[in-house]
């Protein structure tokens, strides 16, 4: 089984706040702007590259001048993310998560990957400084750096999982994606993948039923995730 985490509101409980800074330090930076943080945008599950879409197309920056900024965009907030990162983000981890991983990790034939909006380096430093970086391979999952669309990375991480053993895309029936937001899911179906909503970010389970299935949190997870096979 491939599993396929969102961080934010799932394996994270409000670790953006260092992530946010560095995304609107970056927007200033890059296009020129004053105050970014001004304009209030939904950033749950959406890629980070589409927050800082979403911003500038509200004061009414260029569409062209935002794609022309995009690649040094997601350098420079990985560079000052880098050095604004908490040294230790372990108590944002979730409730179960460190407790479920490795048991997840050790099961035969199953994979731990990731399906994030978060760009790929800010991503990497966030689990790293939670403790629990571990647990995903460097060249798997898929990340805001990927896509900006988040409908896209389900079917990226799973062509990576697929080429790690030099074989075409890890096989949809044998792919779940968990995570706390109605984007998570749809990115899912857009994929035809399985998927599991926590309740651990914004989202309760209401908002949540297109999900095949809703948990408190991960600490449910493995319990969901044997009894479906
Ligand atoms: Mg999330």
């Amino acid at each position: 089984m491939l599993l396929l985490f969102d961080i934010d509101g799932t394996l994270l409980l409000e670790a953006t706040r260092e992530h946010h800074e560095a995304l609107l330090a970056a927007i200033r930076q890059v296009w020129h702007v004053a105050d970014p943080g001004a304009v209030h945008v939904e950033t749950a599950g959406r890629t980070d590259t589409e927050i800082a879409r979403q911003i500038l197309l509200r004061i009414d920056v260029d569409a062209d001048d935002i794609d022309d900024g995009l690649h040094e965009f997601r350098s420079a907030a990985a560079a000052i993310y880098s050095r604004n990162v908490p040294r230790d983000l372990s108590e944002h981890v979730a409730p179960g998560v460190t407790e479920v991983l490795p048991k997840l990790a050790g099961r035969d034939g199953t994979l731990l990957s990731l399906a994030t909006g978060d760009l790929e380096p800010i991503a990497r430093m966030k689990l790293r400084a939670a403790g629990i970086g571990h647990f995903f391979d460097h060249g798997q999952g898929a990340f805001g750096s990927d896509a900006e669309d988040r409908a896209e990375l389900p079917t990226i991480a799973r062509v990576r999982a697929g080429a790690r053993d030099g074989g075409g895309p890890w096989p949809r029936r044998r792919t779940v994606l968990i995570g706390d937001t109605p984007l998570d899911i749809a990115c899912a179906r857009a994929d035809g993948v399985r998927s599991i909503a926590v309740t651990t970010g914004p989202y309760g389970a209401e908002e949540l039923r297109d999900a095949d299935h809703v948990v408190a949190g991960i600490h449910e997870l493995l319990h969901v995730l044997v009894g479906s096979g």
